[in-house]
């Protein structure tokens, strides 16, 4: 026989059912039933994903400082970048390991709002790079492109799985 569990809202209830999401266990009156099996209400109110992706304060936190970090440490990273061969392939993988390095600072959680900090802090300091020329009037596509790159591969790297 199972071991016996009790209700996670209802502790002197006894239950042999558990919730498919959280594994909590939960009594007969509490479950219910979804396409995807028994699940406690918390989950079962809650679409499919919806638990992943939400950021705790202290992890978007870490999320800006993280981006903000790589918007200072990408100025003269992006500014060496330009005079190298395989620019574009250098940026693209650049901005993936900043979109990473934004993603594990906010518990790899991904989802719209790492995706944003990692666009901004992999777009600053391509953009301060830029900005003389944009103001010119003159730009060159071949950064443009290297920036474009950059904060897609950045946006990857914090895709939800
Ligand atoms: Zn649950
Ligand atoms: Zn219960």
């Amino acid at each position: 026989m199972a071991e016996t569990m009790h209700c996670y809202r209802h502790p002197k209830r006894e239950t042999r059912v558990s919730c498919a999401t959280c594994g909590r266990p939960i009594c007969t009156e509490c479950m219910m039933a979804t396409d995807v099996g028994i699940k406690c209400p918390d989950d079962a109110r809650l679409p499919r994903g919806a638990r992943a992706g939400v950021m705790k304060t202290n992890q978007v936190i870490r999320s800006i400082l993280a981006g903000l970090g790589v918007a200072i440490a990408g100025i003269p990273i992006a500014y060496v970048l330009f005079f190298l061969p395989l620019t574009w392939l250098i940026s693209a993988a650049a901005g993936y390991g900043a979109g990473t390095l934004i993603n594990r600072a906010g518990g790899r959680n991904g989802g719209p709002l790492a995706i944003v900090i990692s666009v901004l802090a992999t777009a600053v300091p391509f953009l301060v790079l830029l900005a003389p020329d944009l103001l010119a009037g003159a730009l060159n596509p071949r950064p443009l492109i290297a920036m474009v790159l950059a904060v897609i591969a950045a946006g990857v790297a914090n895709r939800r799985i």
